[in-house]
């Protein structure tokens, strides 16, 4: 590294990403007032900082984009819709190589505060999301919760490129081989 000489824009992003990723900016101190006020925070997360996430990729490489903004309902309620963006790199479950995933979660969420008791009415309401907050919100936190639940349980290639998987998986599926049985008369 004797010979790296940072360059004055290098530099500028070296800071720019610091500033993006402090952990000030990734918390919300609270987080009835950020959607009281209608703040909006913006920014991105490396895949290596979400931890719950790595089980699961092929490479724990590239970055998701956040977007979090406050309001209020029409009922008073403290809402916040968050917007995750980013391709992840997921592990195909055949062939265990990168299977890149569009992530597009846009979710609207109720604030309650965290303990709060819930109508049997709320608790039924599926146009409703409810998320309960203490008063500080770790963001990171929350996008590494919307991303868990919006990935797909068992991802695999479409055409999955190792040799031979196709084949075996036909000839192994006993479904496949149930639904031929049962097309042949007795
Ligand atoms: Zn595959």
């Amino acid at each position: 590294m004797r010979h790296f000489v940072l360059t004055c824009k290098a530099k500028n992003n070296i800071i720019h990403r610091l500033s993006r990723n402090s952990s000030r900016l990734k918390r919300i101190t609270d987080a009835f007032r950020f959607a009281k006020e209608g703040r909006v925070l913006e920014g991105t997360l490396p895949l290596s900082a979400l931890e719950r996430l790595h089980d699961l990729l092929a490479v724990v490489e590239g970055e998701v984009t956040f977007r979090l903004e406050g309001s209020k309902g029409a009922r008073g309620e403290y809402l916040l819709q968050l917007v995750v963006t980013g391709v992840i790199p997921l592990l195909c479950q055949r062939c265990l190589k990168a299977v890149p995933f569009d992530l597009d979660v846009d979710n609207l969420l109720e604030l309650v505060p965290e303990g709060a008791e819930l109508s049997q009415d709320e608790l039924e309401d599926d146009t409703r999301d409810f998320l309960p907050v203490a008063k500080e919100l770790d963001v990171a936190e929350l996008v590494e919760d919307e991303i868990l639940l919006a990935l797909p349980v068992a991802p695999r290639h479409e055409k999955c490129g190792l040799p031979g998987a196709a084949d075996a998986g036909e000839r192994s599926n006993p479904f496949a081989a149930l639904a031929g049985l049962k097309g042949k008369p007795n």
